[in-house]
């Protein structure tokens, strides 16, 4: 793609965009009597308007049938997490009965670890990225602790090279096979939350399964960013939040994959909960758990209704526009993006930019290493109606979301940048 730097070019971008309607279904906050430019999807996605009405009509249902709204109307609660399990799978390309919606995130790791982290004393490690989300640290840090290993020993990182700010694929191989035969689980993010690195999860993956080994993904920054394809990948369970790129509000629910080699073996140990027994006998309150089939097994409790139903009205959203639409904008949109600050360094100006420059290894967003005024930068930004991201010690990360924002987003964005040092 030939991307020029002119407002025209930007406007047509725009006018020939597919999803440009889509743009209008969300809430944009407002600065000075017009919309801020968002580029902060990657931390809390806007509000669909559809989620007003989603919810509104749960709370009529409740008022209307009371507890009677478990079993009644076209979407009784006691299945709700079933009217989600369609386009869930659709996100991260899995079978319907491969995914379910329930918790939040750090729960599910520790859940699905619970499940997929039961080492022994030749097999005891983890495998991860440096710099890995510090929620995903502390879950791993106390899994290790509480099955009486030391983090120390049982916990391995996988760092960029001096002088690089990635990993390479290579280099994450390597240290799987190198701690091959003492390795019980590789758990990696799928875009890295700091670089927006995307790693390359089929590699990863594949040299898991080699070594004999559990692979598990967080893909809190990767789901409804990327084109995921988890049943096909052969990977063994993921987890991810649905506040970031998936719309669902603050605290929304999480999502949890576990691939259907596992999700139909009912002797898997895990932590279980009514919910996640027999639906045919779950009212018979008898002993015994018996496990549903599929990730619908390692539910424990009732859904949450009115955050389910926020997700559900954000996620359709998503259905309608489809993921590999919405990718294809989304590597114009951050190309783009990526074409202006490149613009601004031709001109003197000093923005590194840390994420990788191969489509294929990034999602939607570029975090931007700034020199020494970058959080004058930010604040510049901040005061002009810009919505982004600081990271200490001096990147901003900005994501555009192919789903709501313009590429005359992006090139006001680029004005900005430019007038701060002008
Ligand atoms: C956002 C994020 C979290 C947040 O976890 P919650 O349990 O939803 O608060 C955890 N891990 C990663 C990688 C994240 O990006």
């Amino acid at each position: 793609m030939q991307f020029e730097a002119t407002a025209a070019f930007a406007r047509k971008m725009d006018e020939q965009d597919p999803l440009k309607h889509f743009r209008s279904r969300y809430y944009f906050p407002q600065h000075e009597g017009r919309n801020t430019l968002y580029f902060c999807g990657n931390s809390l996605g806007l509000q669909p308007k559809p989620v007003q009405n989603y919810i509104e009509q749960e709370l009529e249902h409740w008022r209307t049938h009371g507890v009677e709204g478990h079993f009644r109307g076209e979407h009784p609660w006691m299945h709700y997490h079933k009217f989600l399990q369609q386009q869930t799978a659709h996100i991260v390309g899995a079978q319907e009965h491969e995914v379910v919606v329930m918790n939040t995130l750090t729960v599910n790791l520790h859940l699905l670890m619970v499940t997929f982290y039961r080492p022994t004393r030749e097999r005891f490690k983890i495998i991860m990225e440096a710099g890995a989300f510090p929620s995903d640290q502390y879950a791993v840090e106390s899994q290790v602790k509480w099955h009486g290993f030391t983090p120390e020993n049982a916990i391995v990182e996988v760092s960029p090279r001096p002088g690089e700010e990635t990993l390479r694929t290579e280099d994450i191989i390597a240290t799987i096979e190198q701690h091959g035969s003492e390795t019980a689980l590789v758990l990696f993010g799928g875009v890295n939350y700091y670089t927006g690195q995307f790693f390359d999860l089929q590699s990863i993956t594949d040299v898991g399964h080699r070594v004999g080994a559990y692979v598990g993904f967080d893909l809190a920054h990767a789901a409804g960013n990327v084109l995921l394809k988890l049943h096909d990948w052969g990977v063994d369970f993921a987890t991810w939040c649905s506040y970031k790129y998936l719309n669902a509000g603050p605290g929304g629910p999480s999502g949890v994959f576990i691939h259907e080699k596992h999700g139909n073996n009912p002797t898997l140990p895990r932590f279980a909960g009514w919910w996640g027994h027999d639906e045919a006998q779950r009212f018979q309150m008898r002993k015994g758990f018996v496990p549903m089939p599929g990730a619908a097994g390692w539910q424990l409790s009732n859904a949450q209704i009115f955050s389910f139903a926020a997700h559900r009205a954000s996620l359709d959203l998503f259905v309608e526009a489809t993921m590999p639409a919405l990718r294809k904008k989304s590597e114009q949109l951050t190309g783009f993006l990526e074409f202006m600050i490149e613009n601004l360094n031709q001109n003197g100006q000093r923005f590194k930019i840390i994420t990788p420059k191969n489509p294929a290894e990034r999602g939607c967003q570029l975090s931007v290493l700034t020199d020494a005024n970058g959080k004058q930068l930010f604040d510049y930004l901040a005061a002009n109606g810009v919505i982004c991201d600081w990271r200490e010690p001096n990147v901003i990360r900005l994501a555009p979301a192919p789903m709501y924002n313009s590429f005359q987003d992006v090139r006001e964005l680029s004005q900005l940048l430019q007038t701060f040092r002008d």
